[in-house]
């Protein structure tokens, strides 16, 4: 179920985006079977470990240049590691060879130190917990729509996963709660409710990794702020990876990677990168008040 839905949600992200045609969806599809399970794979073990990209270059099947050139970061467990660059700059690209909707061409993706081609592709999703930029639900109650993260996730594990996406209080205010109904593509819930069930759809996975690709960006700053503060308790020792386009939204990452034309032009954290890269400097300066940057 979950691979279905993945690959649903991979096919529904593509397709207001570009304004894809059928034959795009159906790369997509062709892709991702062509993604080959191994032989004998290997299992990850039970301790949190860090992932860690090797000199990864990434060109899709009909480009002619590499989208992602010689990529090397480690993040590392308790940590958030954010992603920011201008559009076109490649950060879906790179968040998405770690569920393996695509493999690299170059290099390696490691985790636990084990390069994610040896994992089974079961093993490996069910340890990342993923939040797509364009987040779907599903016509079924909230609680189903949550339980898609995790089928056997009782009661309390949904309670706990809404209340660190700040849902609680617009559910609890909805007639029948976390039995409330959500319609098909979630038309009766708003933007910014919608991102917040997707993400505790992928916080009640309790996940050694958790990606959010763009997912707080129909917040307000004020959820915004509370909801990574609770992401903080709630992620404990997993890696948390954040793509975004707000600077307020990463600044507190303990590593933020800059990227420019598929490449990585600066990492470090919001102070060294303010001194240090002048792309970061000017997507700073373009959204932060002086007193702020000061
Ligand atoms: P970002 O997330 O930083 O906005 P993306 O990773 O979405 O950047 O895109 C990086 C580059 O890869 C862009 O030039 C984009 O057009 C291209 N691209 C994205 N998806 C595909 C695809 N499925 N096939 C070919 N090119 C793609």
């Amino acid at each position: 179920i979950i691979m279905s839905f993945l690959m649903i949600s991979m096919i529904f992200i593509m397709v207001p985006r570009a304004m894809v045609s059928a034959d795009r969806v159906q790369e997509v599809l062709t892709t991702e079977l062509s993604i080959k399970e191994p032989e004998n794979p290997v299992t990850l073990g039970n301790e949190s470990g860090e992932l860690r990209f090797d000199d990864v270059s990434f060109r899709y099947g009909n480009a002619e240049e590499d989208t992602l050139s010689h990529i090397s970061f480690t993040a590392k467990p308790g940590q958030t590691t954010a992603f920011i660059g201008a559009t076109g700059a490649g950060k879906s690209t790179l968040i998405n060879l770690i569920p393996r909707f695509y493999d690299v061409t170059g290099g390696a993706v490691y985790l636990n130190g084990k390069d994610i081609r040896t994992l089974s592709q079961k093993e490996l999703r069910d340890n990342i917990g993923y939040v797509p930029q364009k987040a779907m639900l599903f016509s079924g109650t909230i609680d189903s729509n949550i339980k898609y993260g995790k089928e056997d996730a009782d009661v309390n594990e949904v309670l706990a996963a809404l209340d660190c996406a700040q849902a609680t209080e617009f559910v609890s205010e909805l007639p029948n709660g976390v039995e409330s109904s959500i319609a098909q593509g979630g038309s009766n819930v708003s933007g910014g409710q919608k991102q917040r069930l997707a993400i505790a759809r992928a916080l009640v996975k309790k996940a050694p990794v958790y990606i959010f690709d763009d997912s707080f960006s129909a917040l307000d700053f004020k959820t915004d702020a509370k909801l990574r503060r609770a992401l903080t308790k709630y992620t404990e020792n997993a890696v948390v990876l954040i793509v975004a386009q707000r600077v307020s939204t990463i600044m507190n990452a303990e590593q933020i990677i800059v990227l420019d034309e598929g490449k990585i032009v600066g990492k470090g954290t919001h102070k060294e990168l303010l001194k240090t890269c002048p792309e970061y400097r000017e997507i700073a300066e373009s959204q932060l008040s002086k007193e702020e940057l000061a």
